[in-house]
């Protein structure tokens, strides 16, 4: 089951020859989820073979034009290839008018329903779920209102010990009830606790994306024990009161927030274009927290299923 994120655009808001601005895709389970659509995200779909019609949520963390401006064109090529299926879009308030007001304008007759979920900017709240997985929204602090993204499987449904089965000769029905999370009454009349009897196989992973923000030590609290964190590193931390007025990160910082978290490992992005070479901004992060990467366009970073 893959539970893996690529990164299509890497850099910030100025567009280099190597890095577009923010885009990622969580693959889970074979249902791909956009976050942010920078301008040329649907030429990087198509670059990297990431199906347009796999996509059925988008969620954008806040409406600065580089986590924002690809979205009309991807709406409005939906319609030219024809979609049907519902398509969910989760941002804040601010984009609903706007978002119609583009629709309406450049898209002849909308063939396909979208739908459109206010986030919330102040609490962290699930904004969706599907069997597989739920999406949490986490709020940042960035010059306008912006909200960080956590993709959380769900756990994997329990097994039950395949020796207890003859052991306490259990029927299909007992199984039933056990593996929904039933104790078990032995014919002895011993109470057997669910947990006894039961194992889950695999670890639930789970993926945080927090882009644009200041340094804040809460957001090390939201993201705890994350198997990957995407945090948004602009600046090296000599730019730090620079990182502060424009309501950024410095790598170091970003750092800090995974070490904090206890996080499995961490992806440094949203670079500024002033940096041609962004090898001191990962070498600055790794003295921090060493698990440390710099995103790439094109990268993914899969993360495999664990045993408990
Ligand atoms: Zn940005
Ligand atoms: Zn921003």
């Amino acid at each position: 089951m893959i539970f893996s994120v690529t990164i299509l655009g890497s850099g910030s808001a100025l567009p280099t020859s190597k890095r577009l601005p923010s885009a990622h895709v969580l693959n889970a389970h074979e249902r791909l989820f956009l976050i942010d659509c920078a301008e040329g995200t649907q030429m990087q779909l198509r670059k990297l073979k990431l199906r347009l019609s796999k996509i059925e949520h988008i969620f954008i963390s806040h409406l600065h034009g580089d986590h924002t401006l690809g979205l009309f064109g991807l709406l409005s090529t939906y319609n030219l290839l024809g979609r049907h299926t519902a398509l969910h879009i989760y941002a804040h308030k601010e984009l609903e008018p706007i978002l119609w007001a583009n629709v309406n304008f450049f898209v002849e007759k909308l063939r396909y329903k979208l739908v459109f979920h206010a986030l919330n900017p102040k609490d962290k709240e699930c904004i969706y779920e599907n069997e597989n997985l739920y999406v949490e929204s986490i709020p940042l602090k960035h010059r306008i209102p912006a909200c960080g993204f956590i993709f959380r499987e769900k756990e994997c449904v329990l097994n039950i010990r395949k020796e207890l089965i003859d052991r306490y000769e259990l029927g299909l029905s007992d199984i039933a009830s056990i593996k929904n999370g039933a104790d078990l009454v032995s014919p002895t009349g011993e109470l057997i606790p669910n947990a006894e009897l039961t194992y889950r196989p695999f670890k639930a992973r789970s993926y945080a994306y927090c882009s644009d923000t200041l340094y804040s030590a809460t957001v090390a609290d939201y993201v705890k024990g994350v198997d990957l964190l995407y945090h948004e590193a602009t600046f090296a931390h000599n730019l730090l009161d620079l990182a502060r007025q424009t309501g950024h990160t410095t790598a170091h910082q970003a750092a800090t927030v995974a070490k904090d978290a206890g996080v499995g490992q961490l992806v440094i992005g949203h670079f500024s274009s002033r940096y041609k070479d962004v090898t001191p901004l990962l070498t600055e992060a790794k003295r921090v927290f060493p698990c440390s990467f710099a995103a790439n366009d094109g990268d993914t970073y899969s993360i495999p299923r664990q045993r408990l």
